[in-house]
C-alpha cells in the first residue's frame, strides 16, 4: 500500500483527501497555525518538521512513497524545503496549486511583489482591508495615516500593533453579499489582497468590484522545479499514475 504525505492546511487538500482511492494510505500534515483545525477525516500529524533535515528524517522514518504537497501558494517556505527533501530523499513529489486569479472586466487591481509597496499606492486617511493574514502584518509597517483592517480566523491574543487599526475575526468562506455587507459597513476604501486563487475567496473581490473598489494584489512567489499539477482530479490523476 502506497503511503502518501499530504502537506495540507487549504481546501483544495482537504478536498485531495477526502476523494483519495482506496489503496493509499494518507497522512496529513498541519503547521499548526490555527487552533481549532477543521478534522481533515484521516491521520493528522500537527507541527512544523524542523526545516529539510527534519522532513527528510519524517520521510524515511514513516517510509513515505509520495509526497503532495498542497499548501497554500504562499507558503513558500514549507513548498521550497518540500521540494529539498523529495530531491534528497528520492520521495516522488508534486505539487497541487489551484490557479491563480485575473482580472475581469470592471477590476481595478494594481499589482505588487512585497507589502511594502502598498503604502506608495495607498493614500493616507484611506479605510484598508487586509486579506493577507496575521502573519503579515508587519510588513504594513510603513502604513501610518492608514485605518488597517486584518481579518484573522482566530481572536487575536494581542492588541493590533498600529494606531487606529482593529482585527476583525471571522473564519472563511464568506459569500459576496457577506463582503459587500462588511465593506459597506467599515467604509473601506481599497482591499490588499494575495493571489491565492479559488472560487471561495474570490467572493471579496467580486464585492469590491460591485463597490468599484480598487484592490492592491500580491503576485505569487515562484516555484520550485517540480510536476505542479492545478485541480483535485489531476492530482488524483497523477497519483493513480504512480503505479
Ligand atoms: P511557510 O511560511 O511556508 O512555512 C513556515 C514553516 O511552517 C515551515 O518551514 C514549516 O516548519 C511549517 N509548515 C508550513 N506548512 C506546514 C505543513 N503543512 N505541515 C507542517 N509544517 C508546516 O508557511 P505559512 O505561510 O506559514 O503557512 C502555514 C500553513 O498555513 C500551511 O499549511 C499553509 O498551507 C497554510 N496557509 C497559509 C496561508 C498563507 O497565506 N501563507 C494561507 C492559508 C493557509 P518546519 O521548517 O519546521 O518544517
Amino acid at each position: 500500500m502506497k503511503r502518501v504525505l499530504v502537506l495540507a492546511g487549504t481546501s483544495q487538500a482537504r478536498e485531495l483527501i477526502g476523494a483519495m482511492p482506496e489503496g493509499v494510505e494518507v497522512t496529513a500534515s498541519l503547521a499548526g497555525v490555527t487552533r481549532t483545525p477543521v478534522d481533515l477525516g484521516c491521520a493528522t500529524r500537527v507541527g512544523g518538521f524542523g526545516g529539510v533535515d527534519g522532513l527528510v528524517a519524517y520521510l524515511r522514518a514513516e517510509r513515505i512513497d509520495i509526497l503532495v504537497d498542497a499548501t497554500h501558494p504562499f507558503a513558500t517556505q514549507m513548498t521550497r524545503q518540500a521540494a529539498s527533501a523529495a530531491a534528497e530523499t528520492g520521495v516522488a513529489h508534486v505539487i497541487l496549486q489551484r490557479e491563480g486569479w485575473t482580472p475581469e472586466a470592471g477590476d481595478d487591481w494594481r499589482f505588487v511583489n512585497e507589502f511594502d509597496e502598498v503604502a506608495g499606492i495607498v493614500p493616507e486617511g484611506c479605510t484598508v482591508f487586509l486579506g493577507t493574514g496575521r502573519q503579515t502584518l508587519e510588513q504594513f509597517a510603513n502604513m501610518s495615516g492608514r485605518r488597517l483592517l486584518c481579518r484573522v480566523i482566530d481572536p487575536p491574543q494581542r492588541d493590533f500593533p498600529f494606531a487606529g487599526g482593529q482585527f476583525v475575526v471571522g473564519r472563511p468562506p464568506f459569500s459576496i453579499e457577506e463582503e459587500v455587507a462588511f465593506f459597506t459597513r467599515e467604509s473601506v476604501d481599497w482591499l490588499v489582497v494575495k493571489n491565492a486563487g479559488g472560487a471561495r475567496s474570490r467572493s471579496k473581490l467580486d464585492a469590491a468590484r460591485q463597490l468599484g473598489l480598487p484592490v492592491v494584489m500580491q503576485r505569487r512567489p515562484a516555484l520550485p522545479d517540480a510536476p505542479v499539477v492545478r485541480s483535485v482530479a489531476d492530482c488524483l490523476a497523477w497519483l493513480a499514475a504512480q503505479g
